[in-house]
């Protein structure tokens, strides 16, 4: 699991990120200021996130963050900050946990919460990938802050892909879930939508082709 820190005081955030090593975490980073991690939420599977943090408010990042990820959050929080506890749960803060944190506890709770977003029938409302942003609910693609204009199939297929990011999709699934069915004149125009779609966005790399299964979006 690869977790980033965000935490400006530098022995607890040593003892957090330290204990989260022991606990056989693959990557935990760490950051000092709440505005980095708007920059560079990417590529994480949760976020420890502090309240009191020098330069915004930890709640006010996480509301930022909202806008663009739906990746875990899990909130740091002094002793009985009741009332700052409920408003990250209702500004979308997944879990929270009381400084000073206990390691097992945190980890324990990351996992939970990681498990949670990842269950299969989860389905996120935006997904960002570099400087690549969806909306599924707006339907609206942003490549670089500038609106992409897709066809309806071009964004079905992104949104098969993106909602599943990180996850091999394969050609019948897309087929079955954007056509509605499979067969030989369907998987060419998969091919020909799957062009559209990677010259429209313009970032090489982001969808993968897996020979003889299918794609991934990038995570
Ligand atoms: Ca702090």
């Amino acid at each position: 699991m690869r977790v980033v820190v965000v935490e400006d005081d530098a022995g607890m955030a040593a003892a957090v990120v330290d204990g989260l090593w022991a606990q056989g975490f693959d990557r935990v980073d760490h950051l000092s200021h709440g505005l980095d991690l708007l920059t560079s939420h990417t590529g994480y599977d949760a976020v420890i996130l502090d309240l009191g943090l020098p330069d915004v408010n930890g709640y006010l990042v996480l509301r930022q963050l909202r806008k663009v990820s739906s990746v875990p959050v899990v909130v740091l929080t002094a002793e009985g900050d009741e009332l700052a506890v409920v408003s990250c749960l209702r500004a979308g803060a997944d879990d929270y946990v009381v400084k000073p944190a206990r390691v097992s506890e945190l980890a324990a709770r990351l996992e939970a919460v990681v498990r949670r977003w990842q269950a299969t029938d989860y389905r996120p409302a935006i997904v960002v990938t570099g400087d690549v942003r969806v909306d599924l609910v707006a339907r609206s693609v942003e490549v670089a802050g500038q609106p992409v204009a897709l066809t309806q199939k071009e964004f079905a297929v992104a949104r098969a892909l993106a909602e599943r990011a990180g996850a091999a999709v394969g050609r019948e699934e897309l087929m079955d879930e954007v056509w509605g069915e499979k067969n030989p004149s369907i998987s060419r125009s998969l091919d020909v939508h799957m062009g559209g779609l990677r010259a429209k966005l313009n970032r090489p790399g982001l969808i993968t082709t897996i020979h003889g299964f299918g794609y991934r979006w990038d995570r």
